[in-house]
């Protein structure tokens, strides 16, 4: 098992760059996600550090050392893809030490190294059974016990549950996560669906466009989103966007809405970093619509007013969309909450959770 270590790693196919000057540290035993939409590099980057795919230029180190040159069948490095490649003429036992035995390992070693790993997959009542007989989870366990039973100091896994049943993708989901912290593997995991980032990964890699946008633990990527691709990539539903604009009437700043007239009052100190800083006119808001309090009667504090427009009744929840100026807001609200389409709703919100960004660049004002 191994840190892995990424230095301004870059690949170019011809005039696309597909990943630009990466940087990235995974610790030893870590779960770590990269996740963003389709093309924006995952699979390269993966490929890169196994080293089926050689960079541009910069370096990959495992641990401390240099892999730049170490060919991929040397790096130690398992690899389980969307497309489990598994022998189904063959037996569960069979599949999974197969790797072992081109490697011309000991018969006794193979048997109690793939009886081992059918342990911790829970296939171990089945490894008499012919793999082509198995159910598509139980195949998907095979090819992990197959990477896994020689022992890879890293373990890559791309999209390995795209293929299956919303169902099994969440039992699997937690299958793997039991099995990483059983064994401490350092593993890398590739999705484009940040549920499954955020519900297995100790840290996460968000892409997009071939760029790092944020690398951080699943609370801090939610809570403090670096920019306005990672609010948006990040948490369900999407967060709500409004663009703003700052005013100061003598101590007291606040964003105003621009395709209406609600008002956002800040706290002191974004005030100061806001009113210090040049394009104060286009500043975008985010707030996600679980921050948001929909009311059909006023209460003292309320914020913001609009008009329903659609009521989304989710059994545990209700998704009410609210059009505040020329915005439309989505509120996560309790179940029993269903305003009728067109009755006025008051919305109200703790500045605590009020992101402000950049409109041109993105970037957050924190
Ligand atoms: P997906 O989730 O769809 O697999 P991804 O995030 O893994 O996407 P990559 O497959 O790494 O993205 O692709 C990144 C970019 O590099 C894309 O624009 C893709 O078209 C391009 N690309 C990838 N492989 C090659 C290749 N062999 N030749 C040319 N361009 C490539």
């Amino acid at each position: 098992m191994s840190s892995i270590k990424l230095v301004n790693l870059r690949k170019e196919f011809k005039e696309v760059v597909a990943v630009e000057e990466l940087n990235l540290e995974f610790g030893n035993g870590e779960f770590a996600a990269l996740l963003g939409p389709s093309g924006c590099g995952k699979s390269t980057t993966m490929n890169m550090i196994s080293g089926l795919e050689q960079q541009t230029t910069g370096d990959i180190y495992f641990g401390d050392k240099l892999v730049n040159d170490v060919p991929p069948g040397e790096r130690g490095v398992g690899f389980v893809f969307q497309n489990y490649a598994i022998f189904t003429h063959m037996s569960v036992a069979d599949n999974i030490g197969f790797g072992l035995k081109v490697h011309k390992t000991p018969p006794e070693e193979i048997h109690r190294r793939v009886k081992d790993v059918a342990t911790l997959l829970q296939l171990g009542n089945m490894l008499k059974q012919n793999a082509g007989r198995l159910s598509i989870n139980d195949m998907q366990k095979v090819a992990i016990g197959r990477s896994m039973v020689m022992e890879p100091r890293i373990f890559l896994l791309d999209e390995p549950f795209s293929n299956l049943d919303a169902s099994f993708r969440f039992y699997m989901r937690g299958e793997l996560k039991r099995i990483q912290r059983e064994t401490k593997q350092t593993m890398i995991y590739v999705t484009h669906d940040q549920v499954e980032a955020m519900s297995m990964a100790d840290k996460i890699a968000v892409m997009d466009f071939g760029v790092l946008q944020q690398f951080g633990t699943p609370d801090e990527i939610y809570n403090y989103p670096n920019n306005t691709f990672v609010a948006n990539f990040i948490g369900s539903p999407a967060m709500n966007f409004l663009d703003c604009e700052f005013k100061q009437e003598g101590d007291t700043g606040y964003l105003i809405q621009k395709n209406g007239a609600s008002l956002i009052i800040l706290d002191d100190r974004r005030r100061g970093l806001i009113s210090q800083r040049s394009g104060a006119e286009n500043l975008k808001v985010g707030i996600r619509p679980q921050h948001l309090v929909a009311r059909s009667q006023q209460n003292g504090s309320s914020g913001w007013q609009g008009n329903t427009f659609f009521v989304e009744p989710l059994g545990s929840k209700t998704i009410v969309h609210v059009r505040v100026g020329g915005d439309d807001l989505q509120i996560v609200s309790p179940a029993d909450h269903r305003p009728a389409i067109g009755e006025n709703q008051w919305i109200d919100f703790s500045s605590d959770y009020v992101h402000v960004f950049d409109s041109e660049t993105g970037q957050v004002i924190r």
